[in-house]
């Protein structure tokens, strides 16, 4: 089959012909219908330090996607061939502390897709059946390949309540505009959209159509936030860019006793002003990671059979897999929502 290899400990990536894998007694074989690119894979193309420590070549990367099952393992009882699934990244051992208490997605031995072991930019995908999302059969491939990402802010976002609460989002790619719209949906009074490319903050009233868009690049978003809300910030602040200056704004703007939610993922340690900002005001701080096994993915599913909200407009490129290298460029670039890739 076609794969996508990183093939050597520096940057770049092959496709390549590589065997099938063979599932073992607890996995399956999915067919891949579609596969999204995701910052993960830009880093591990361009090979920082981020990817040096963790991935270790030769490996198939790519995590996101939804396939078709043709093989299941002998110990697989919950999903049939032909079903249709969409795949969750984390890997849990399933023995540990987290995992025996419903935390899952932060098991202490978690392995991810596409990081850790064989990834999903390929023809075909060994993927453990514990990590299998069951989709509706006639579901859009490219919905289900879009759902992991989605996820990443649906978590983050429900560590509290949004709705009738005013809330500031930094960071509008992908998974900030998933997230937008989410918030949206649910119904909350006021919404601020932080972005410094053009590009990204034009496709945020696709996602939040009454949301307040702010460039930093412009203006002061903490001084605009805080203007708007009367001195007195917001109930719901979320980092998605990791971005050190938008997670101290995302402080800054936060309510006395109000709530933070950390999703983006810094490269270095942030300074934060904590007596001001945190301690005095009593506020709550949130990190969230990936998505909750399976809540948030039924947060998911129950937004979207409200018909209130669909994420398919963050799509804005398809191609075929072997264009990998010009989407990763692409989505590098920031010029662009979500890219798909078709095997
Ligand atoms: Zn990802
Ligand atoms: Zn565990």
């Amino acid at each position: 089959m076609k794969a996508v290899v990183k093939e050597k400990a520096a940057p770049g990536a092959r496709l390549m012909d590589v065997d099938v894998p063979a599932p073992g007694p607890r996995d399956v074989l999915i067919k891949v219908k579609a596969a999204a690119i995701c910052g993960t894979d830009i880093h591990i193309m361009e090979w920082p330090p981020f990817a040096q420590a963790r991935i270790k070549p030769p490996m198939i990367f790519g995590h996101e996607c939804s396939g078709e099952v043709v093989k299941v393992g002998d110990q697989v009882k919950n999903i049939a061939v032909g079903d249709l699934v969409a795949v969750e990244t984390h890997i849990p051992d399933e023995t540990c502390f987290m995992c025996q208490t419903g935390l899952q997605h932060i098991c202490e031995k978690m392995a991810i897709i596409g990081v850790h072991v064989d990834g999903v930019f390929a023809e075909y995908a060994k993927i453990p059946a514990v990590c299998c999302w069951k989709l509706a059969r006639d579901t859009n491939p490219d919905l289900g390949a879009i759902l992991e990402p989605w996820g990443v802010a649906v978590n983050g976002i429900l560590k509290g309540e949004v709705n009738n609460r005013t809330v500031a989002v930094f960071g509008c790619g992908p998974i900030g505009l998933m997230g937008l719209g989410s918030i949206h949906a649910w119904g909350a009074s006021k919404i601020f959209a932080v972005e410094p490319s053009e590009m990204r903050l034009s496709m945020v009233p696709q996602f939040a159509p009454d949301a307040v868009l702010i460039n930093p690049a412009k203006d002061n978003a903490a001084k605009v936030i805080l203007d708007a809300t009367g001195g007195r910030g917001v109930d719901v602040s979320i980092d998605i860019s990791g971005n050190p200056r938008a997670i101290q704004a995302a402080f800054e703007v936060v309510r006395r006793a109000g709530r933070v939610t950390l999703v983006g993922l810094p490269s270095e340690p942030v300074t934060l002003e904590l007596t001001a900002n945190v301690i005095y005001k009593e506020a709550r701080v949130f990190g969230s990671t990936g998505r909750m096994m399976w809540q948030t993915w039924y947060e998911m599913q129950n937004l979207m059979d409200s018909g209130k909200f669909d994420p398919m407009p963050v799509i804005t490129h398809r191609m075929p897999l072997a264009d990998f290298a010009k989407g990763i460029e692409l989505a590098q670039s920031g010029k662009a929502g979500k890219i798909l890739l078709y095997p």
